[in-house]
């Protein structure tokens, strides 16, 4: 399974609206056949490995990172090609959220009488699809909050990572992701160029003008399927506020300003106990500072 995790992978930026899968064919404790989804539009994960596997798939188990689909698309249900080739045990981990499948593509191996077992490294699965599993569960972009940091936690007015070609490399994997931003204000010349470069649609917030929620839901529907935020303290707060972040990474240069702006306004919390809680945080090391990435933990 974490093979097929590392082969969906590979889509990163050029599967959606469908998710990044990955599926492995194992015979006799062999790999006879692997493959990945390419692209939107181009064939599935489990059709590749098979071709791959060609006769050897018969009798042999297919691993893949999401519950194959059952419905006519731009290709033919995988769960036919499954059943055809004939697989004797699918092992995935997690069910698709998509309403055309939902846990029926589980439920169609099991009539063709192939044995299922659901639920092997789901956490990471869903963790790799995050944008695909919060735009299928709520209609909304999944949205990334980034912040640049001095030390003391001020807002720096530049960007002190334009010359780390490893943090760099960061930002264009996560930029692969991305396809919408929204800023405040065009103060960031260095964003702005690469925006320009990078033809991302970018949005200014407007919290006068905007029904912000209907806003996002509007951006699914023009394909705008992670936003990142990366706007001053008025825009940080009003998301935050909201509950409208599902990740943040925050890059933290070892300056210590003493004077400057938050990047949080008052967010309303009155105990500590109510703080706004990141979870599964990571820390990595970088030239030029460090990034903190986790997860609001929402207590709904
Ligand atoms: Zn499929």
């Amino acid at each position: 399974m974490r093979m097929a995790l590392n082969l969906a992978r590979k889509g990163l930026g050029k599967t959606l609206p469908n998710p990044m899968v990955g599926a492995v064919v194992v015979k006799n404790k062999k790999i006879v056949g692997r493959g990945y989804h390419k692209r939107y539009g181009e064939s599935h994960a489990e059709i590749n490995a098979l071709m791959k596997a060609g006769k050897n798939a018969s009798g042999a188990t297919l691993y893949v990172n999401l519950e194959p689909c059952c419905f006519y698309g731009n290709t033919p249900p995988c769960t036919e090609a499954i059943m055809k080739a004939g697989i004797k045990k699918v092992v995935c981990a997690a069910y698709d959220p998509n309403p055309k499948v939902k846990g029926r593509g589980i439920k169609k191996l099991m009539e063709g009488k192939i044995e299922v077992e659901v639920g092997v490294l789901e956490k990471e699965a869903k963790r790799l699809n995050e944008i695909y599993f919060k735009f299928r569960k709520k209609k909304l972009p999944f949205v990334i909050l980034f912040l640049n940091l001095s030390l003391d936690g001020k807002m720096v007015p530049s960007e002190p990572f334009y010359d780390d070609s490893d943090f760099q490399k960061f930002l264009k994997r996560l930029y692969l992701e991305v396809n919408g931003i929204l800023v405040n204000s065009m103060q960031s010349e260095y964003l702005f160029n690469l925006l320009r470069k990078e033809k991302y649609r970018l949005f200014v917030f407007d919290k006068k003008r905007d029904n912000t929620i209907n806003t996002l839901h509007n951006l699914i529907e023009n394909n705008i399927f992670c936003l990142l935020v990366t706007g001053g303290k008025e825009v940080n707060t009003y998301f935050l506020k909201n509950k409208l972040v599902d990740k943040i990474y925050s890059f933290f240069s070892p300056d210590i300003l003493g004077k400057g702006e938050n990047p949080f306004g008052d967010l309303g919390i009155f105990e500590v106990s109510d703080c706004v809680c990141l979870e599964e945080v990571k820390l990595q090391e970088y030239n030029s500072g460090f990034l903190l990435s986790g997860y609001p933990l929402w207590r709904r």
